[in-house]
């Protein structure tokens, strides 16, 4: 496995140990708390809070999508009724005067 994540503490490169265990990686930050300390890889890379807030910015942002959407049409459908509205109130201002004419 060569797609290893970042350190999760520290955020450094990660280094894979070359000894007996080739399943495990350390953190390259001498100053951090996983420097020269072997994680099995799986649990390195595992990221359940990233990985759920991931989750949660794709479904936010397929929900803005939509609603961005949504207020398109709302904005276009709200432009023909009231381009309804002033074609009406323009027939009726020349309708009124000849009413009041009578
Ligand atoms: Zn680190």
């Amino acid at each position: 496995m060569s797609n290893l994540k970042p350190c999760p503490f520290c955020g450094s490169e990660a280094s894979l140990h070359d000894g007996a265990t080739k399943d495990a990686c350390c953190c390259t930050n001498s100053k951090c708390l996983l420097f020269a300390r072997l994680l099995y890889i799986p649990l390195w890379n595992a990221r359940p809070f990233e990985d759920k807030q991931a989750e949660q910015i794709e479904r936010l942002k397929s929900e803005n999508q939509w609603l961005t959407e949504l207020n398109r049409l709302l904005i276009s459908e709200s432009n023909q009724i009231m381009a309804a509205i002033d074609a009406t109130n323009a027939k009726m201002k020349v309708v009124q005067p000849q009413k009041g004419e009578e």
